[in-house]
């Protein structure tokens, strides 16, 4: 009858919720194991700059390189490591990891290039983001102003006080600062405007539907018009077709990222385009059927 099937629907919950648990612990230890190994790697998505065409930096994004799995993506272990602390270390070898890189790429005849770095959420409130921050810069030589700190815009609106300090420790070492996911996190533009920033990066589900969804459109070109208002420059992310990559040229975005132009790559791939860039070849023209 009904009293049986809600106790065994309620025992089949019960059972969920203690092997989700048990796999969580799991997943953490053997992430706590997998940086121990050495087997976490970064992979660098190129930025252009709209006007040009030019390459003008990197975005890291951390991927796990399982020797049985193979390449784990980090929105099943960045919850994970936020949840347990393993945030800290895992945070750290992604910045030292990611500046020693840029720092390669400068000596490789890149001196320009800017590095953006995700930073999560407990990682920005929990951590000391900016005393390990200027730890990396000293030990890797990578200069301040190229490096980017990517914060998502939930991570500012959820203490927006602490948020601030933090902000200001950051911009006081001379980094750039960019809001990550911006228009999926509800922070007020009272907030916005006091913190110091440098870009909006125009979350990709604005940018998916463009040009069929006319709220689409309207939106980005709202954050456009409001980042430029604010003095920052704005970033489209997830760009992957030339008709998005126009209509965002049209609205003066400043920079794109997206699988158009290419997808994360591992470091010595992004190196074989730099190279081809060195040349003095903007991006998207290495695609085909290029318009004017
Ligand atoms: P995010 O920072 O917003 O990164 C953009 C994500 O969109 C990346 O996924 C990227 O591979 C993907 N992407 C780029 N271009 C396109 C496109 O044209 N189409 C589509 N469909 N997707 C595109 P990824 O690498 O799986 O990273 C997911 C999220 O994980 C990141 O979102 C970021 O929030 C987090 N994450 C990645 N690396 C790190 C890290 O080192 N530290 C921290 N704390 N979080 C990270
Ligand atoms: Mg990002
Ligand atoms: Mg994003
Ligand atoms: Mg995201």
């Amino acid at each position: 009858g009904a009293k049986n099937r809600s106790a065994s629907a309620w025992c089949f919950f019960h059972e969920g919720m203690t092997f989700a648990a048990h796999e969580r612990l799991a997943l953490e230890a053997r992430l706590r194991k997998a940086l121990e190994l050495d087997h976490m790697r970064l992979f660098y998505q190129p930025q252009i700059d709209l006007a040009t065409g030019r390459l003008v930096g990197a975005e890291a994004l951390v991927r796990w390189l399982d020797p049985e799995e193979g390449l784990i993506s980090p929105a099943r272990f960045i919850p994970v490591a936020e949840s347990s602390g393993v945030i800290g270390p895992l945070g750290l070898w992604v910045l030292r990891e990611a500046c020693s890189q840029g720092q390669r790429w400068r000596e490789a005849g890149m001196p320009d290039i800017i590095v953006a770095v995700n930073v999560s959420l407990h990682q920005f409130l929990l951590t000391d983001i900016a005393g390990a921050t200027a730890e990396v810069l000293r030990e890797t030589g990578f200069p301040a102003s190229q490096l980017e700190l990517e914060i998502t815009e939930s991570a500012l609106a959820t203490q927006p006080e602490e948020a601030l300090a933090v902000l200001k420790r950051l911009r006081e070492l001379g980094l750039r600062l960019a809001i990550d996911d911006f228009g999926t996190g509800y922070s007020s533009l009272a907030h916005l405007k006091r913190f110091p920033l440098d870009l909006l990066k125009i979350d990709q589900g604005f940018i998916r539907d463009i040009p069929h969804s006319t709220d689409d459109m309207s939106i980005s070109s709202s954050v456009i018009a409001l980042g430029h208002a604010m003095g920052l420059k704005v970033l489209a992310e997830g760009v992957e077709t030339r008709e998005q990559l126009q209509f965002l040229q049209q609205k003066g975005c400043d920079y794109m990222q997206g699988y158009l132009c290419s997808r994360p790559l591992p470091a010595a791939d992004f190196m074989q385009l730099l190279e081809k860039t060195h040349a003095g070849q903007p991006l998207v023209e290495l695609l085909p059927e290029v318009d004017e």
